[in-house]
């Protein structure tokens, strides 16, 4: 019996390869550049399943090109790039692979606090540059992290883990999301709920862990500088539009905050002009949950997702089980 079909948009990883070649006769993208969004319709087009990146978006105008597409897997958490009530609509099972990147990605976010409150990569640069004199008492001064105001936007899997390690520099913890958390997990986490208002007053590094939705789009705009400690960080690794990058260059350039650490891009790959000419921003290349460890776990999830369809089980991570009655 013919196997089905599926195209994935890159080679992954041995582990995962093992899993889909078992179950699906494979077509792999594994040219160095991305796929085209022309090349992606092309090879779709008589596919059963489409393991994919978040680079690659899954529309009405792909799942149309695909009449026989069952499943479009994403091997990342955040799903912005799926269209999940169009998927629905054509009787696609949308998976992603959450649960496997929150400490790698709350790790990351740790690293950008902590490199921009001590000025790392500024000072970095001017070892590299020859010019550094020596010790003295005054050179690229920062903040303390130890003891100050944790303020978490969005409090799920990862924003969690971010407070988890908050707890190590005594730091306060509050966060902001949509529902508050149960006590229970305050309670291990020493964390209490605010407002947004109340966080952006009251923190000293704020730090984005919300998926980004029509309502988090620009969440972080000019108005939510103007609330914000003079003297605040904030950190970015969700989604590039829940910031307006205009916003932010401008807020930095007024000096109504201290400086910005981001992951993750309105625009990717392009980054806005104003940000990449300052020194009190740190641009990471979207490597939240880029460990080898990390990714190869988020590509097996994608590939066990892909395989459960196909055995007539519903997929651990499906996000519309509904569209085909799972
Ligand atoms: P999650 O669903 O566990 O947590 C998201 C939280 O945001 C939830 O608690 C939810 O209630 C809250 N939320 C939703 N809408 C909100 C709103 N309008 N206002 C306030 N809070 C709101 O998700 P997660 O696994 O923690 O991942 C969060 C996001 O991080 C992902 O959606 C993804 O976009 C991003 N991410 C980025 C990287 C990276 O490489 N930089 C890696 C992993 C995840």
């Amino acid at each position: 019996m013919s196997k089905p079909e599926v195209l994935v948009t890159r080679p992954l990883f041995p582990e995962a390869r093992e899993i889909l070649e078992r179950h699906f006769d494979v077509e792999y993208w594994t040219a160095p550049e991305r796929i085209s969004r022309a090349e992606l319709l092309r090879r779709v087009a008589d596919k059963d399943a489409l393991v994919c990146l978040l680079t690659e978006k899954v529309d009405e105008e792909l799942l149309t090109a695909a009449p026989k597409l069952r499943l479009a897997a994403t091997v990342s958490v955040g799903y912005d790039n799926i269209d999940v009530p169009a998927c629905t609509r054509h009787k696609v099972v949308a998976t992603n692979t959450p649960g496997v990147l929150d400490e790698t990605t709350a790790d990351l976010a740790w690293t950008l606090l902590m490199a921009i409150s001590r000025r790392l990569v500024e000072g970095d640069t001017w070892m590299r540059s020859g010019t550094w004199p020596g010790w003295d008492i005054d050179q690229l001064l920062g903040g303390d992290v130890y003891g100050k105001t944790l303020g978490i936007i969005g409090f799920g899997r990862i924003g969690r883990n971010v407070a988890r390690r908050a707890r190590g520099f005594q730091m306060r913890v509050i966060y902001s999301d949509a529902a508050a958390a149960p006590t229970e997990v305050e309670k291990d986490l020493s964390a209490r709920f605010a407002t947004l208002d109340q966080l952006l007053a009251e923190s000293d590094f704020i730090s984005l862990h919300v998926p980004l939705l029509t309502e988090t789009r620009h969440l972080i705009s000019k108005a939510a500088f103007e609330k914000m400690k003079r003297s605040a960080h904030l950190i970015n690794t969700s989604r590039g539009p829940v910031v307006d990058e205009a916003a932010l260059a401008e807020a930095l350039e007024n000096r109504k905050i201290a400086g910005a650490a981001l992951d993750v891009y309105e625009q990717e790959p392009k980054v806005h002009a104003a940000l990449v000419a300052r020194k009190d921003v740190i641009l990471a290349p979207h490597i939240g949950s880029a460990t080898t460890e990390t990714r190869t776990k988020m590509a097996v999830m994608a590939a066990t997702n892909a395989a459960a369809l196909f055995e007539g089980r519903r997929p651990p991570n499906a996000l519309n089980p509904e569209a085909i009655g799972l």
